[in-house]
């Protein structure tokens, strides 16, 4: 059997695509009317924040839509958008090969179809989970394919509602200064941390000089810590994942401490990835919403099997439950720690404390954070369900535009979407994974069209009744 050489095969992907874009092109009309941006511009119908996996996908699903004044912009460089190729350190994704969403229903388009026209059928078989790196092609290959207009290296910093909340006005820092840009409708689409953020705890970065204390989510070259005792704080797969990765760079010895007796065994989000939890979560009642995400985060979630399988098969690797850090001291040579009745002596620490959600940390949500509402504002949950992180999530309608807190006062947060961690109580746990994209991403799509078709609805009516809709000629009356 011969390989299939890797380019010929591409072109091949390619030409199928294009075929089955014009193949499913119904209907093809454009209907959205432009409108005049204050700097005498036309205004994006939509501006994606954030070239990810979820920016290209909602891109390329708008177009399809004949919405067409789009761009997308992300502040990193091409190519190292998200976590794939930046701070991302496990070999494999941690959910099943068999995921769709980019795609968009076109098989083409499909990460199968990628890597089977390199790897053949028997590749496909034979592949476990998707490659990390592979993931980040694919996007990489589904961008050019598509020619999507991306805008890389700039930054969003603020966005706001001029003429009366029709537009909205984004302001970016580039390598050029800082621009403008209006829009129409914008969909945050800033990742993991986009609604909130990781940061090392204050305790433990005023407590060990900076070089020697990390956070898993952070970016960093794993051989920083070559010959070092490395302790990790979290037992989430990216903790387990960076003491993988120091280990595999030189470590001497990764210890994973954290606070529950136990990792958790069980992983529910696995058992939701089906098509009725996955579509209608978004239509269950408030409550079941919040205690359902309230017990997953009491549940906890551990790293996949494969990751923990690793971490426990690489020499120097130690796991300590019930090991929470209680003190942490500087020495001058080394970084002392207690906790859980223990005492260990570290080179370099890593927070794998995970991400919260809250608005008010991201500069670019400052006006949206003064007037959305949040699950704190619109649902009141019995005492056992209390849960103040939760309370700071974005209460979203159901195609994950922002509501107002005080009703009247910003109709203007219905042009703006978010699809990141904070959106997923109120579309699903899932919701801002790779897992949920075949239901979230249309969703979002379906939410940006909506208010575009309002706004014009007055126009729509006027061309109904006053356009030239003939369709047959009048018959010759004899
Ligand atoms: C380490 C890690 C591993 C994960 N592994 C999996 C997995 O295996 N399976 C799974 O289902 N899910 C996984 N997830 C969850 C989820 O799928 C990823 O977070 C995924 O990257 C989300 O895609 P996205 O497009 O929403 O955001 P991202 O891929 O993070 O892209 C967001 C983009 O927004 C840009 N950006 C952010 N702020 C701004 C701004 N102000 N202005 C301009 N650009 C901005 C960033 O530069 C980034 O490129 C993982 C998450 C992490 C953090």
């Amino acid at each position: 059997m011969h390989p299939i050489p890797r380019a010929s095969a591409l072109d091949d992907l390619r030409s199928r695509i294009r075929r089955d874009l014009e193949t499913l092109a119904y209907p093809t009309p454009a209907w959205v009317e432009p409108v005049a941006a204050p700097d005498g511009t036309v205004a994006l119908d939509c501006a994606v924040i954030g070239a990810g996996q979820y920016g290209l996908t909602l891109a390329a699903g708008l177009r399809r839509e004949r919405v067409e004044r789009i761009e997308v912009f992300d502040a990193a460089e091409p190519g190292r958008e998200g976590p794939w190729v930046t701070f991302a350190r496990m070999s494999m994704l941690r959910t099943p090969k068999t995921l769709t969403g980019p795609d968009l229903g076109l098989p083409s388009l499909s990460f199968r179809a990628w890597w089977e026209a390199q790897h053949g059928a028997e590749g496909w078989e034979a592949m476990f989970r998707i490659p990390r790196t592979a993931w980040m092609d694919y996007l990489n290959f589904y961008r050019e394919a598509l020619d999507l207009p991306v805008t890389n290296g700039w930054r969003l910093t603020s966005l706001e509602p001029v003429e009366g909340g029709a537009l909205l006005r984004l302001g970016f820092e580039t390598t050029a200064g800082p621009r403008r840009v209006f829009a129409r409708s914008c969909v945050l689409a800033t990742g993991a941390a986009g609604s909130g953020g990781f940061s090392i705890p204050d305790w433990m970065a005023q407590a060990v000089p900076a070089d020697r204390v990390h956070h898993a989510n952070h970016a960093f070259d794993p051989a920083i810590l070559r010959g070092m005792r490395v302790g990790v704080l979290g037992a989430g797969a990216s903790g387990f994942d960076t003491a993988v990765a120091a280990l595999a760079a030189g470590a001497r010895s990764a210890d994973l401490c954290f606070r529950r007796p136990a990792l958790p065994l069980t992983n529910p989000r696995r058992w939701m990835e089906n098509a009725g939890y996955l579509a209608h979560y978004v239509d269950l009642p408030d409550a079941r919403k919040w205690a359902t995400m309230h017990r997953l985060l009491s549940i906890g979630q551990g790293p996949p099997k494969p990751t923990y399988d690793a971490a426990l098969a690489t020499p120097g690797f130690a796991l300590h439950p019930a090991t929470p850090w209680d003190s942490i001291r500087w020495t001058g040579g080394e970084i002392l720690v207690e906790g859980g009745g223990r005492r260990f002596a570290f080179d370099a620490v890593i927070a794998a404390t995970g991400m919260r959600v809250d608005l008010a940390e991201r500069p670019e949500m400052a006006a949206i954070a003064a007037e959305a509402a949040l699950w704190s504002d619109r649902y009141a949950p019995p005492p056992e369900e209390a849960n103040p992180a939760l309370g700071r999530f974005p209460y979203l309608d159901r195609l994950g535009a922002f509501t107002e807190r005080e009703v009247g006062r910003a109709l203007w947060l219905s042009r703006v979407l978010t699809i990141t961690r904070g959106a997923t109580l109120s579309l699903g746990p899932v919701s801002a994974s790779n897992s949920g994209m075949k239901y979230t991403a249309p969703r979002l799509i379906e939410g940006v069209k909506r208010r575009l078709f309002l706004d014009q609805e007055a126009a729509t009516w006027r061309d109904f009744i006053g356009g030239d809709h003939t369709e047959l000629a009048r018959e010759a009356v004899a």
